[in-house]
């Protein structure tokens, strides 16, 4: 039976790999879910499989974990997604913790007797498996306390902002420094009188690192952060399968660790900031602060005449930011989108990696409206024509086309790429009011003279232009 499920476990490997693979594409990535998930689903029936098992609470394990996943599933906005996949990550590593606490309690009484207790036969060092119980307790630990930070920032709970005192670095370098401390200690005295008491230490401290490492880390760099918690869910999950010796586990965990840490790396080089910097930067510790004084003043126009515009216009630019998902305006916006085709304009829809509050966020929200791939737009792309473009329509993006980020260098974004629809002939900009971005910023662009605001809901400011085109 062992031998069954390993091989199981070898083709469920493989069916992950190729899945994540042909998520690459848009085209393979519905086929790349399937393929992935009949992997899990392989995995979840041969671990079923094995003889020693307590049924009555995995079954109750899975009944629980389903309903509270189906409601929260049923409940969630999209607006909300970002929060959720924040607390999906802090329960994986919530679960990697738990798993590593169980296998410590089984151990405790008698080392000897627990590591006797390996499969293979192969008695490993207690140390060794002291190790892997630390890992799986430290990492679980960060990523649970720093997702339920993200968490709270994201849906607005806490302040979004920077949290930041004097003498915070010296601080977590402290923590963390007597986190490897304790954790090493721990390992190396597994039977030891004050085994326990360092066990308990290490999981406090890994619990208090997670939240004081996620509390500096504010406005717009919170993307990167979900991707690294991410990640880091990723690595527990692998920690807690070496603990409990599960091949599938080691795999799937290091897969999830792995690509959310290149999705990470493509965040920060989105963003033009170090992986350190973004950690440790404190970037948006003062909500609106930093950047030049603006002048002039933003100037309205009505639907109507923005009409006359578009109806002129040979090439449109649509670039939707966060706005459009608060609205749902995504299908309005296809529906002008294939209006303006028809008047003869060449139409392309112009994504930033971090537009929204999740990678993906607006591609997620134009696919569902069916908008054909191929008027889906890099940034480098879209930038390299930008000039040429006679109307860009910003719908509820603010962010990712400050100007601020190119042309002011004591701005807090200088640096980070931009669509720069600024440098369009004529830009429409749909948002309700004078609100700031998620970064709490004053975007320059509002202010400039080829930018025009269209004030009121996304989506009724965008219907309110196909019934122009309409009538
Ligand atoms: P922003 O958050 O910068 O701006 C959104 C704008 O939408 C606001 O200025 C708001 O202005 C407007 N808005 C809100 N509701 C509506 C509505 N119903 N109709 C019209 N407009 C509306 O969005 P961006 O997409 O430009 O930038 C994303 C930001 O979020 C970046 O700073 C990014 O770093 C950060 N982020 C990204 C994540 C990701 O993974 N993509 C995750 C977390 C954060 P007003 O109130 O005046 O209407």
């Amino acid at each position: 039976m062992q031998f069954a499920i390993n091989i199981s476990y070898i083709v469920a490997a493989i069916l992950f790999v190729f899945g994540i693979k042909m998520l690459g594409s848009a085209t393979t990535a519905v086929k790349g879910n399937r393929i992935s998930s009949l992997g899990m689903l392989l995995a979840v029936v041969a671990t079923l499989a094995r003889s020693d098992l307590g049924y009555e609470w995995i079954a109750g394990g899975i009944l629980s974990g389903a309903i509270i996943g189906f409601i929260a599933a049923k409940r969630v906005q999209m607006t909300g997604m970002p929060e959720l996949v924040a607390l999906f990550n802090g329960f994986g590593g919530l679960a990697s913790l738990l798993v590593g606490w169980a296998e410590y309690e089984k151990a405790r009484p008698d080392w000897s007797a627990y590591l006797q207790l390996d499969e293979n036969n192969a008695v490993p060092a207690p140390w060794f498996s002291a190790i892997v119980i630390v890992l799986a307790i430290v990492i679980g630990g960060i990523t649970f306390t720093g997702s339920i930070v993200a968490y709270l920032k994201l849906s607005g709970k806490i302040g979004g902002t920077a949290t930041v005192f004097p003498g915070q670095k010296a601080l977590n370098l402290l923590v963390m420094v007597g986190l490897v401390a304790v954790g090493a200690l721990f390992s190396i005295t597994v039977e030891g009188i004050n085994a326990q008491f360092l066990f308990l230490t290490t999981v406090a401290l890994s619990l208090l690192i997670g939240m004081l490492g996620v509390m500096p880390i504010g406005g717009g760099d919170m993307p990167v952060v979900i991707a690294l918690l991410n990640s880091f869910s990723g690595l527990a999950a692998a920690a807690a399968g070496f603990v409990i010796s599960n091949t599938v586990l080691v795999v799937a965990g290091c897969l999830v660790g792995a690509s959310g840490l290149i999705l990470t790396v493509i965040m920060c080089k989105a963003m033009n900031r170090t992986l350190g910097n973004v950690l440790f930067g404190g970037f948006g510790a003062t909500s609106g602060g930093g950047g030049k004084q603006v002048e002039g003043e933003m100037k309205g126009i009505s639907v109507e005449d923005a009409y006359y515009v578009l109806e002129a216009a040979q090439s449109v630019v649509f670039v939707p930011g966060y706005g459009m998902a608060v609205a749902q305006a995504q299908h309005a916006v296809k529906e002008l989108a294939e209006i303006l085709e028809r008047n003869g304009a060449e139409v392309r829809h112009a994504v930033h990696p971090v537009a929204g509050r999740m990678p993906g966020h607006m591609n997620v929200l134009l696919a569902e409206a069916d908008v054909a791939y191929e008027q889906l737009c890099e940034m480098d792309d879209v930038n390299a024509i930008i000039s040429t473009v006679d109307v860009a329509i910003v719908i509820g993006a603010n962010d990712v086309v400050n100007p601020s980020a190119v042309d002011d260098e004591s701005s807090p974004i200088y640096g980070m790429p931009i669509i720069n629809v600024h440098q369009a002939k004529t830009v429409f900009a749909l948002k309700r009011g004078q609100g700031a971005g998620f970064s709490g910023l004053v975007n320059t662009l509002f202010f400039r003279d080829n930018c025009r605001m269209i004030y009121g809901d996304a989506k009724a400011t965008v219907s309110g232009l196909v019934s122009q085109f309409d009538e």
